[in-house]
């Protein structure tokens, strides 16, 4: 068995054939892992022996004739800012270089249950804040596509192990894009859902009212069955959905004719024309489908940036403050005050980015700023949430492209965050409206870097996001109107 190329109906069905067994496979993922480690730092850490606890419960389950779960013996990796029980959360962080999860996460309980075997723990940007993977404590992630090139962020490590075939399937996080543009640098499959489809209890917070937890997969399927696997409500976390979680995988049967599908023009005026034409292709290839294409407009996307920002700076600098070296963190040695403690904890801890949204966020909370910053910027997101509303009257999903550009090389933006902020300007506007979104594999520029399509849906239709993306993928995305 080739772990690079197995899907999970391949795992499932030989675990059932006793083709090979759960802990063959996990011993296989982890030493493959181990070994393809050193090119690209995506795993941060690995946990060999829950890993085997986990795939022996499955192997001992279909000894006794159980039913080990949709997600049997399937190797993945988790963001490490989502919390697996008695091993390191760092959160990219050396603030929390040392902390221990004291508690499973819901989405990571809820995927041990289904059978799936956790191997490690994936890189990614300090306290998810980034868009390129750089802003690690402990080191940058390389894209497996091309070594010299960022994997995107902040969920690189968990994009980069589907890419390279280390894990068949992985967790990350999305606050303004961290799965879909990851996804889209790496060639991979990723998915936001709507706000609140899947628990955030045991996610670290970033941005409370944006973060979402979301499956990285390399194939629309294998990503749909994760998250049905950790989809629904949960008493611990209030915001999560009481909605029914959807069959997604029943609605999968490639039938898009008569599909109503929304390109918004402000979505094609700021990308390279490679990824352009790209996209262009993708939507071609849908109404050929039989999809009914046609124009939209979303007229408030120019002020998503600053209002992504704005909003997103001012959470983190309230959840950020907990980390103060009495809770959570090492302490600074022999502070001279409580205050000197706070202080050199955290000046020494938080990398850059995270002091300049602490800063940031502080700032147009303050008094005076509150109302012209903070205010404004939540009546936009509101204006930005309509917008998708009103298209959603008109057509059943949109396709837009996920990032102005393919992977750019590392360093490239770095002393930019300017550059770096203006990058995510189409993923932010479906993490504002709170709508589900997901980039899917079209095709690659000539220089052979992937580029994604993203696809977005009205709230908690995943079932026909999923539906339009695996009708794509089964045409062989772009391939098939070349
Ligand atoms: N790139 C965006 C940021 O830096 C999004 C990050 C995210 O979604 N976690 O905030």
């Amino acid at each position: 068995m080739n772990i690079a190329s197995l899907s999970i109906d391949q795992i499932t069905s030989g675990l059932r054939e006793r083709s090979f067994s759960a802990r063959e496979l996990a011993e296989q993922a982890l030493a493959f892992a181990q070994a393809e480690n050193p090119a690209t730092n995506a795993y941060l850490h690995f946990c060999p022996e829950r890993a085997l606890a986990a795939a022996e419960a499955v192997d001992s389950a279909i000894a006794q004739g159980q039913d080990p779960g949709p997600l049997a013996g399937v190797p993945m990796a988790v963001k490490d800012v989502i919390l697996v029980k008695g091993v390191k959360n760092t959160c990219a962080s050396k603030l929390l270089a040392n902390y221990i999860a004291p508690y499973d996460a819901t989405a990571v309980a809820r995927l041990e249950q289904a059978g799936a075997v956790i191997i490690g723990k994936a890189n990614c940007d300090e306290f998810a804040m980034g868009s390129s993977n750089e802003n690690s404590a402990f080191g940058a992630v390389r894209n497996p596509v091309d070594l010299e090139r960022v994997p995107g962020g902040s969920s690189g490590g968990s994009a980069a192990v589907v890419a390279q075939g280390t894990a068949v399937a992985s967790l990350g996080s999305d606050t303004g894009g961290s799965i879909r543009q990851p996804a889209s640098f790496c060639g991979v499959v990723g998915v936001t859902p709507t706000y609140g489809r899947v628990s955030r209890y045991g996610l670290t917070a970033f941005a409370s009212s944006l973060d979402h937890i979301g499956p990285f997969a390399r194939s629309v399927r294998d990503a749909a069955r994760v998250l049905e696997a950790i989809a629904g409500r949960d008493k611990a976390d209030s915001t999560s959905a009481f909605a029914p979680v959807d069959d997604y995988l029943a609605a999968m049967d490639g039938n898009v004719r008569g599909m109503k599908v929304g390109l918004p023009k402000e979505y094609f005026t700021h990308l390279d024309s490679e990824s352009g034409d790209l996209i262009h292709r993708g939507v071609e290839a849908l109404a050929k489908l039989g999809c009914e294409v046609r124009e939209i407009s979303l007229p408030h996307t120019d002020y998503a940036i600053s209002t992504y920002y704005i909003i997103c700076t001012a959470e983190a600098s309230s959840n950020l403050a907990r980390y103060d070296g009495v809770r959570y963190t090492s302490r600074s040695a022999d502070p001279e005050s409580l205050t000197d403690m706070y202080r050199s904890t955290r000046g020494d801890g938080f990398g850059a980015e995270c002091k300049r949204r602490i800063m940031l966020g502080t700032y147009v909370l303050s008094a005076g700023y509150y109302d012209a910053y903070y205010i404004k910027a939540q009546r936009v997101r509101a204006l930005i949430s309509r917008d998708f509303s009103n298209a959603f009257q008109a057509v059943d999903a949109i396709v837009a492209p996920v990032s102005p550009f393919a992977a750019f090389k590392l360093g490239e933006k770095l002393d930019d965050p300017m550059q770096m902020y203006l990058s995510d300007i189409f993923t932010i506007t479906g993490s504002l409206a709170g709508i589900p979104c997901m980039s899917v594999p079209c095709g690659r520029t000539a220089q052979g870097l992937p580029v994604g399509m993203q696809i977005l849906t009205n709230h908690f239709q995943e079932t026909t996001m999923f539906r339009l993306a695996d009708a794509f993928e089964r045409i062989g995305g772009p391939a098939a109107v070349i």
